[in-house]
């Protein structure tokens, strides 16, 4: 502790200084000197060769040249040169800086857009540089935009390591002058200052069952790798110690969770579940069976269950709900679903009814469109007690609905619920609920170990039989006509249609079909008599929203354009043609999400992503994935591979709640599952870590760096 006390000034480095110190804190979040070595390479960079201009060929790699200023030219926005007037240069004016350099096999451009200011005196016509920067090509040549510059004049310094860590950076940082090279440096003494007093955090029996090699070698080699397989170890060991002590403390908050939290003990099946079970219309599927059972096991137990369902779109997570609430019901307490939107409630309701027909439970749905004098005898009814299950939408949660004995709550697609929102619901209750949150979005097992990591996860990883699959096709403008003959067809059949678009701004500039002009198209291309168009998006009024949803289910409508407002949850069987406009504007996992509204209905059925002419290469390979599998855990792993795990659907707005400096949810899900199992062992072993070889463990999650922000905490 005192050694850190003393080294924590990392104003002292060499290279750093009190206004290079305030920065590294705001903009990196670095304090002392241990966090500033605990701030890794993103990437690594072999700079050991130089080659000449002319052998740049291709714009895949970083290359590095020496070559020699010819020029150096300012340029303002129009592209005209400005000539410095009396050795005055206005810089405000300027917008590009274009310096050609030439070594013996050729001339290349560099160019600058900022920090001009402290290039243009540095970049003189004559002097002799080390570029080093990716090649980009423009008009038919190479340049490079923002190389890095080294002076190879500036007396030999230290020999180029072969691998040099690219650290991360930012605006700021860079025009205070800490470029990735100075970082290096302010790096190599921070390594000299705080590497004595690094403490290994890792036991000796975990680095010996695990083959970890030492912290201090780690952070060394991290840093300045020796080679490549002391890179290869120092990483291995750095990422499974986050990876680690992240389980290990998820793994602990939930058996402390389970060790205090008394939850309302439900021995009790009941008659309600058991002549609601008789009366199914279908047998359920093994997987709903299991998470049946599951959830039974939770709320018999006496303690609080706190359990995730994932189940893909159509998986029968409603069922699986509606079993739950018998089971509350059955012991005496009420249940509320509580959905995302008004539609989803309002559907919610009309089936839950119909499994319950024959149950004499009373149900009812309150949400914002819920009429005053309605909504005070279900209020009513609700604190008498005489409603068993409640469904609706935020309007739950509002002060004046008061249960008289809440026993269970079900969230629907969860993430649309914030965390206040979610803690006014259990202040409903002396001892708080059982809770089971469903979610169709399925989340990667690495993501959800993360996010979910003290909750109990079920899974329904089996459809109800007699499901066809879905036929995806892309198709393109031109392809248009040929698609609206087809859906003419369907309509004929007796079919209906969605057409869902991307949601935009008016005033975005990228010319995107939006929901308002398209809708113009199709009442033009299907017209009324015979055809019948509706339209829901967010502008509307949820009354709104929910008369033309409404017309749509129950048929009075062939054709529901709309925005993503449907994605979750609707189910209008008969539907069997969706149509997606612009679908390279989705992420993979709501492209699927929508998909999965229609094939519910028996017959065939088809998504048609109609896409732009010019894709990204990124864009066509996720569009290929989609028409090829139906596999929603398959397709939310690729997103999360190719958008990162903060750009899931559902963590947006969120966020990730916790930040990893090293590993990566996408790419280690192996090494983050191996974590797991052995804090699992570990913990078996002394789940109070109070033995003394695990000392260290304990010291370092006391430090609260792996406590997980309240994202997803649910209790
Ligand atoms: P989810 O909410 O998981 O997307 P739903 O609960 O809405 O799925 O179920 C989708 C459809 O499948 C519904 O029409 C439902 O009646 C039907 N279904 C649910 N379970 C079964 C089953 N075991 N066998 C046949 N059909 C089922
Ligand atoms: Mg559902």
């Amino acid at each position: 502790m005192s050694a850190d006390a003393n080294i924590s000034d990392i104003q002292y480095l060499k290279g750093v200084g009190p206004k290079r110190a305030l920065l590294l804190g705001s903009e990196l979040g670095v304090k002392s000197v241990s966090d500033l070595i605990r701030i890794y390479p993103f990437r690594y960079v072999d700079r050991s060769s130089v080659i000449p201009i002319a052998a740049v060929r291709s714009t895949a790699a970083m290359v590095q040249i020496r070559a020699g200023v010819v020029s150096a030219t300012l340029l303002d926005r129009a592209g005209s040169v400005l000539e410095p007037a009396d050795g005055q240069i206005r810089f405000n004016a300027v917008h590009r800086f274009s310096v050609m350099v030439a070594d013996e096999s050729g001339m290349m451009e560099m160019v600058f857009f900022k920090g001009i200011k402290y290039l243009w005196p540095k970049l003189q016509p004559g002097k002799v540089f080390i570029f080093f920067g990716k090649p980009s090509l423009y008009g038919g040549r190479f340049n490079m935009v923002h190389p890095e510059i080294d002076d190879p004049g500036a007396g030999v310094t230290q020999p180029m390591a072969s691998m040099t860590g690219i650290y991360p950076s930012t605006e700021k940082l860079r025009n205070a002058g800490v470029t990735a090279k100075v970082m290096g440096r302010i790096m190599a003494s921070a390594l000299e200052a705080g590497l004595p007093a690094v403490s290994e955090t890792l036991p000796d029996y975990v680095m010996r069952e695990k083959g970890l090699v030492p912290l201090g070698y780690a952070l060394r080699n991290i840093h300045f790798p020796q080679d490549q397989s002391a890179l290869a170890k120092a990483e291995y060991r750095l990422k499974f110690e986050e990876l680690f002590f992240l389980q290990l403390s998820l793994l602990r908050q939930k058996y402390v969770r389970s060790r205090n939290e008394r939850g309302i003990p439900m021995p009790n099946v009941g008659e309600a579940f058991n002549k609601c079970y008789a009366a199914l219309p279908y047998s359920l599927t093994n997987a709903q069976k299991r998470v049946i059972r599951e959830i039974r096991e939770d709320m018999r137990s006496g303690k609080q269950m706190n359990r995730l369902l994932q189940g893909d779109v159509g998986s029968g997570k409603t069922m699986v709900a509606v079993l739950s609430a018998l089971i509350a019901y059955g012991n005496g307490c009420q249940t509320c679903i509580m959905a995302p939107t008004e539609v989803l409630a309002r559907q919610h309701y009309t089936n839950i009814i119909k499994y319950l027909r024959d149950t004499g439970v009373e149900v009812a749905v309150l949400t914002g469109t819920t009429k005053a004098r309605e909504r005070r005898e279900i209020l009513e009814r609700l604190a008498s007690g005489q409603v068993g299950i409640i469904v609706g939408t935020h309007a739950l949660i509002e002060d004046n609905v008061v249960f008289r004995n809440l026993g269970l709550a079900i969230i629907d697609e969860q993430h649309r619920f914030g965390v206040e929102q979610r803690s006014r619901l259990w202040a409903k209750s002396a001892i708080p609920p059982h809770i089971l949150v469903m979610t169709a979005t399925p989340i990667p097992r690495t993501l959800a170990m993360t996010l979910y990591g003290d909750l109990d996860v079920s899974v329904i990883d089996e459809m109800p039989p007699g499901r066809v699959p879905v036929k995806t096709v892309q198709i393109v403008e031109r392809q248009r006509l040929e698609l609206y003959r087809f859906m003419k067809e369907q309509i004929a059949a007796g079919r209906q249609a969605f057409i869902v678009y991307p949601m935009i701004f008016e005033n975005e500039k990228v010319d995107y079909r939006n929901v308002e002009t398209g809708y113009e198209e199709i009442v033009q291309a299907f017209p009324f008599p015979p055809y019948k168009v509706a339209i829901v998006h967010g502008q509307q009024s949820d009354e709104d929203k929910k008369f033309n949803m409404d017309a749509f289910a129950a048929g009075r409508a062939d054709i529901l354009v709309s925005t993503t407002v449907i994605e979750v949850g609707v189910d209008v069987p008969n539907a069997n043609v969706m149509v997606i406009e612009s679908p390279e504007r989705f992420g993979l996992s709501q492209l699927h999400q929508l998909r999965g509204r229609v094939g519910r209905g028996g017959g065939a059925s088809w998504c048609v992503l109609v896409r732009g002419n010019k894709l990204s290469e990124e864009s066509r390979k996720r569009l290929d994935l989609l028409c090829s599998t139906e596999d929603g855990f398959v397709l939310a792993e690729e997103d999360m591979k190719m958008r990162g795990p903060g750009d899931m659907d559902g963590t947006q707005q969120s966020g990730l709640p916790i930040e990893l400096s090293i590993a990566s949810l996408a790419r280690d899900g192996r090494l983050l599952s191996e974590a797991r199992a052995y804090a699992e062992v570990v913990l078996e072993r002394d789940p109070e870590l109070s033995l003394p070889q695990n000392a260290r463990l304990l010291a370092e999650l006391r430090k609260g760096k792996y406590d997980r922000k309240d994202y997803g905490k649910i209790s």
